[in-house]
C-alpha cells in the first residue's frame, strides 16, 4: 500500500509537471493528496496537523495572487535584479532587434512541428525565373574569374556595366523606385548562382543588396531621400558602399570613435546647421568606386543645436563622395579577390542635417537600425554565397572522383575519399535546406535575428568544410591556380565569409545562445522587462510573478519531459507525421532537454555565463543543429519526399543528432557546478547516450550519389551555374563524367582481353596505344573505339593543369 502510495504521488508529479499544470492544480493534489498518504503511512495527528498547518498557509501563500506576489515574487524580483547581467545601450538595442521564429519554438521544448511543414514551400516567381534563367546566367558566362581575380583585379567593364543594366543592385529596390523587387528568395537563388561562378562576382552584386544604403532608406529614409536616391541606387547610377568597421572598431562595432559635431557650416553657399565629420574606416566593400557612402559615427552636440541630447550616440548618414574631404579610391586586397575593397577617410567634411538617414528624427538611432537590417539580411547573404559555392564544390568533386583514377579505380571509390565525399553532399543539403528555410521566413515578414546569425555561422562555417574537402579530394588539380582551376579561389576567399556580418567565433560564442536565451525563450525577456521596469513597481511586480510561475512550471515540465522521453529516445511522443518520425521524435527530446539546460545555465551562472563563451557556444550549437535539422526535414518534404535523397537527409539528421548529443555532454562535462552537472545528466541521458554518427555504409551511399549523374545530384546542386562551352574546366568536367560512366563497360572489356591475351608477358602502353591494339584485335569495334578515345582527351582535358612562363604570372598579365 506504502509503494502505491509513493507510485501514485510520483505519478501525479509527473503528469501536473509534464503538462505544466496551473498553481491551482498543484495545490489541489497537495490538498488531495496529503490527507491520503496521511492515512496510508499512519502519521500521527499531531504531525498531520503541523503538515495541514504548512499545506494550508501554502494554499492561502501561492494560490491569493496578492500575497504570493508581496511573500514569494517580490524577494524573488529584488534578488533577479542584482544578479541581472549589465546589458550596454548597444547590446540592449540589438536584444530589441528582428523578431523572434522557429527559434522560439525550438526554445520552448516542444516544437509545433505541424507549424513547419505548412510553412509555404519556397516558390519563384515567373519574373525571377526568368530572371535567373536569362539575366544571371548571362552575367555568370560573361565572367572568367581568373581574368577578374589575376589579370585585371577587377570585373571587365562590360560585366560592371550588365550588372548596373539589368539591375542587380537592386534586388531589394521595390519596382515603384525601378528596382527588381525581389522576394529573398530570389534574391537568395541570385547570390547562390553568381557564387557557383565568381567570389568576386558574388561580393560585388551582393553587397549593394544586403546592409546598406539601399536598405536603410526602405526602412529609415525619409521620402525625399527615397525618392533621390533609390531610383539612381536600382539602376547602378549610383554605386553604394556603408562603412561601419574602423581600425579600431571591427566586432565592437558599436566603439566606433569616428564623429559628428552639430555645428554650423557653409553648404551649397548657404550657412545651414549640420554636421562636421571625422573618420577612418577601413575593409569598406566597394569604397573605392563608391558615389555614396553610407556611414556610421557617434553624433554630439555640445550645443544643443539639434535640440535634443548632447551625446546623442550612433547615427548614419548617406554621403556623396564628392563631398569636399572623403577620401576614397585606394584598395585592399582581400584574399586575391577582385572585389573592390578599401579604406575611407574624411576629415573635418561638413554634411547637412537632412544627410542623415531618416533626417533629424533619427539621430542617434543608427545601431538599432543597423541591427534591424541585420538581422533579416544577415540570413540572405552569406548563408546563399556560401551555400551556392558549396554546389560548385560538390557537383565537381563528385565527378572528378568518379573520373579521376589512381591505383586503376576512381579515387571516389577509396573509402578514405568517400568519407570526404559524404561530408560534402550531407553538409551542402543541410545548408541549402537552412538557406531556403530562412529565406521564406523573412519573405513572411520575419527579421529573425538568432535564426539569421544561426544559418550565417553554420553555412559558412559547413562551406569551409566543404571547401577544405573539395580541396583534398582534387589534390594537386585543386591547388595549381590558373583558368582551369574552379576550386582555388573560392577556397582561399573562405575567411571573408567567415570574417564579415559577424565574426564568426563572435557569432558562435556569443549571439546565437546569448541572444537567443534571452530573445526566443518564453519567459526570460518578460522577467528582464519586469525587473527593469522601474516606473511602476506594481506592475513590475505583476509581470515578474507572472512570468517566474510560469517560468517554473515551464523548467519543472521540461525535466520532466526531458527524463521520460530520454528513457525511451523520444519513443511515443506524438508527432505529425510518419515519415521521419523517429528524426521529429528525436528533435522533440533533445528541445525539451535544451530548454531544461538552458534554463539551468542561466540559473547556474547567472549574469556570468555572458563571459563564459565556451559554454554559451555550445548552447548556440545546439539551438543551431534544432535547427538545421527543422530545415532538413522540411526541405524533404518541400522535395516531395524524394527516396533518391535519403542518404542525405539521413547523414545530416544523424550527423546533427550526434553533434547535438556531444553538445551536450560538452556542456554537462565543463559545467561549473558539478552536482547540477549529474543532476542534469540524469534529466537529459538517463540511460546514457545513445546516439552514432553517420555510419560508413550511410556515407558510402551519400559519396556514390554525388559521382553519378541522377536526381539527386541535380537537386542537391539545383540552382549553380552550369557552363556549356566545352573550354570551361566545369562544363568539360560535367561530360567527362558522362563519357567516364559510358565508357567504362569498355574500358573493362579491353582491360579483360589485355588481361588474357598477355597472360603473363608485361607490356607498357599508353591509353591510345591500348584502345589501338583493342581495336586492331576487334575486341571492340571502330566506333568503340572512336568513343574509348574521346573519353581518353576528355579526361586528359579535366585532370590537366595551367602552367604558365614566368613572366605569365606577373599580376596584371
Ligand atoms: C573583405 C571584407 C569586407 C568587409 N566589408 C565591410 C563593409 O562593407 N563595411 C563594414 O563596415 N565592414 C566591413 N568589413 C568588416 C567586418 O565586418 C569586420 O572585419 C568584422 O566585423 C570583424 O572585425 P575585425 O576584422 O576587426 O576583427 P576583430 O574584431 O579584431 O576580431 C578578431 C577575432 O576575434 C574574435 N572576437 C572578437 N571579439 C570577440 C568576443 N567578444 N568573443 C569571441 N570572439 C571575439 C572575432 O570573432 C575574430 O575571430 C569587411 C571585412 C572584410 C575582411
Amino acid at each position: 500500500m506504502e509503494l502505491l502510495m509513493a507510485l501514485v504521488v510520483l505519478a501525479a508529479i509527473l503528469v501536473l509537471a509534464f503538462f505544466r499544470a496551473s498553481i491551482w492544480s498543484w495545490l489541489l493534489a497537495v490538498v488531495v493528496l496529503v490527507p491520503v498518504a496521511g492515512i496510508v503511512y499512519r502519521i500521527s495527528a499531531d504531525a498531520m496537523q503541523v503538515i495541514f498547518g504548512i499545506v494550508a498557509a501554502a494554499v492561502v501563500v501561492l494560490g491569493v495572487p496578492y500575497l504570493r506576489r508581496r511573500l514569494v515574487s517580490y524577494p524573488v524580483l529584488i534578488i533577479f535584479r542584482k544578479i541581472l547581467p549589465q546589458v550596454s545601450q548597444t547590446e540592449q538595442e540589438a536584444l530589441d532587434a528582428g523578431t523572434v521564429w522557429w527559434d522560439g519554438e525550438l526554445f520552448s521544448g516542444n516544437p509545433d512541428w505541424y507549424k513547419l511543414i505548412h510553412l509555404p514551400k519556397p516558390v519563384l516567381s515567373e519574373g525571377e525565373e526568368s530572371f535567373l534563367e536569362r539575366e544571371v546566367e548571362e552575367l555568370c558566362a560573361m565572367v572568367d574569374d581568373w581574368d577578374v581575380t589575376h589579370v585585371r583585379q577587377d570585373l571587365s567593364p562590360e560585366a560592371w556595366q550588365f550588372i548596373k543594366d539589368k539591375g542587380f543592385f537592386g534586388m531589394i529596390i521595390p519596382k515603384e523606385y525601378g528596382g527588381l523587387g525581389f522576394s529573398a528568395l530570389a534574391h537568395s537563388a541570385v547570390v547562390a548562382k553568381l557564387a557557383s561562378r565568381s567570389a568576386t562576382l558574388t561580393v560585388t552584386a551582393m553587397v549593394p543588396n544586403s546592409l546598406g544604403p539601399a536598405e536603410l532608406l526602405l526602412h529609415y529614409g525619409t521620402q525625399q531621400q527615397k525618392d533621390q536616391y533609390l531610383p539612381r541606387l536600382a539602376k547602378g547610377l549610383d554605386i553604394p558602399c556603408f562603412a561601419l568597421t574602423g581600425p579600431f572598431a571591427g566586432s565592437d562595432a558599436g566603439a566606433i570613435p569616428d564623429s559628428g559635431i552639430v555645428c554650423h557650416g557653409e553648404f551649397n553657399g548657404q550657412k545651414v546647421l549640420g554636421i562636421r565629420l571625422n573618420w577612418e574606416k577601413r575593409y569598406i566593400t566597394l569604397a573605392p568606386v563608391a558615389t555614396l557612402l553610407g556611414l556610421a559615427f557617434k553624433l554630439y552636440d555640445p550645443d544643443r543645436l539639434a535640440g535634443g541630447e548632447t551625446n546623442c550616440g550612433i547615427t548614419l548618414a548617406l554621403i556623396p563622395t564628392d563631398t569636399p574631404g572623403v577620401k576614397i579610391g585606394r584598395r585592399h586586397f582581400p584574399l586575391n579577390s577582385a572585389f573592390q575593397n578599401g579604406p575611407t577617410q574624411g576629415k573635418d567634411v561638413f554634411i547637412p542635417m537632412d544627410y542623415i538617414i531618416g533626417g533629424a528624427a533619427r539621430i542617434g538611432q543608427g545601431w538599432r537600425m543597423l541591427m534591424e537590417c541585420l538581422s533579416a539580411g544577415r540570413g540572405i547573404s552569406l548563408p546563399s554565397s556560401a551555400t551556392g559555392s558549396c554546389k560548385m564544390a560538390a557537383r565537381t568533386s563528385g565527378a572528378y572522383a568518379r573520373v579521376r583514377k589512381q591505383f586503376k579505380l576512381p579515387i571516389g571509390k577509396f573509402e578514405g575519399v568517400e568519407e570526404a565525399l559524404a561530408r560534402i553532399g550531407g553538409n551542402l543539403y543541410v545548408m541549402d535546406a537552412a538557406r531556403l528555410m530562412t529565406a521564406v521566413a523573412i519573405d513572411l515578414g520575419e527579421k529573425p535575428s538568432v535564426v539569421s546569425a544561426i544559418v550565417k555561422y553554420h553555412c559558412t562555417e559547413r562551406g569551409r568544410i566543404v571547401a577544405n574537402d573539395a580541396m583534398d579530394v582534387h589534390g594537386g588539380k585543386g591547388i595549381c591556380l590558373g583558368p582551369n582551376n574552379y576550386l582555388g579561389r573560392g577556397y582561399q576567399q573562405v575567411p571573408i565569409g567567415i570574417t564579415v556580418e559577424g565574426a564568426n567565433i563572435l557569432t558562435r560564442s556569443m549571439i546565437i545562445f546569448g541572444q537567443g536565451a534571452i530573445r526566443a525563450h518564453p519567459y526570460v525577456l518578460k522577467e528582464i522587462r519586469a525587473a527593469h521596469d522601474t516606473s511602476n513597481g506594481w506592475r513590475a511586480l505583476r509581470d515578474f510573478d507572472a512570468a517566474f510561475f510560469a517560468h517554473i512550471g515551464f523548467t519543472m515540465s521540461n525535466a520532466v519531459r526531458s527524463l521520460l522521453f530520454g528513457l525511451g529516445n523520444g519513443r511515443g511522443i506524438a508527432v505529425p507525421l510518419v515519415v521521419n518520425e523517429r528524426y521529429y521524435q528525436k528533435l522533440t527530446r533533445y528541445s525539451a532537454a535544451f530548454a531544461l539546460m538552458a534554463d539551468a545555465a542561466m540559473l547556474v551562472l547567472g549574469g556570468s555565463l555572458k563571459r563564459r563563451e565556451k559554454i554559451s557556444a555550445r548552447l548556440g550549437d545546439i539551438l543551431s543543429l534544432l535547427y538545421l535539422c527543422s530545415a532538413a526535414l522540411k526541405r524533404f518534404e518541400d522535395d516531395g519526399r524524394p527516396p533518391e535523397d535519403l542518404p542525405l537527409l539521413h547523414w545530416a539528421m544523424q550527423d546533427a543528432l550526434y553533434r547535438i548529443q556531444m553538445a551536450f555532454d560538452g556542456v554537462l562535462r565543463n559545467f561549473p557546478s558539478r552536482i547540477a552537472a549529474r543532476i542534469l545528466r540524469t534529466f537529459i541521458f538517463p540511460l546514457g547516450m545513445c546516439l552514432a554518427p553517420p555510419s560508413d555504409k550511410l556515407g558510402h551511399e551519400v559519396a556514390t550519389l554525388l559521382m553519378q549523374p541522377g536526381e539527386a545530384r541535380d537537386r542537391l546542386t539545383s540552382g549553380m551555374y552550369l557552363p556549356d562551352d566545352m573550354d570551361d574546366a566545369v562544363a568539360a568536367l560535367e561530360v567527362a563524367l558522362h563519357s567516364t560512366l559510358e565508357c567504362e563497360p569498355l574500358q573493362a572489356r579491353v582491360e579483360e582481353a589485355r588481361k588474357a591475351h598477355l597472360a603473363g608477358k608485361v607490356m607498357a602502353l599508353d591509353d591510345l596505344e591500348r584502345i589501338a591494339e583493342a581495336r586492331n584485335n576487334g575486341v571492340i569495334r571502330p566506333e568503340e573505339a572512336i568513343l574509348l578515345e574521346r573519353d581518353y582527351e576528355l579526361r586528359r582535358k579535366v585532370i590537366m593543369v595551367d602552367d604558365f612562363a614566368p613572366e605569365e604570372l606577373r599580376a596584371g598579365h
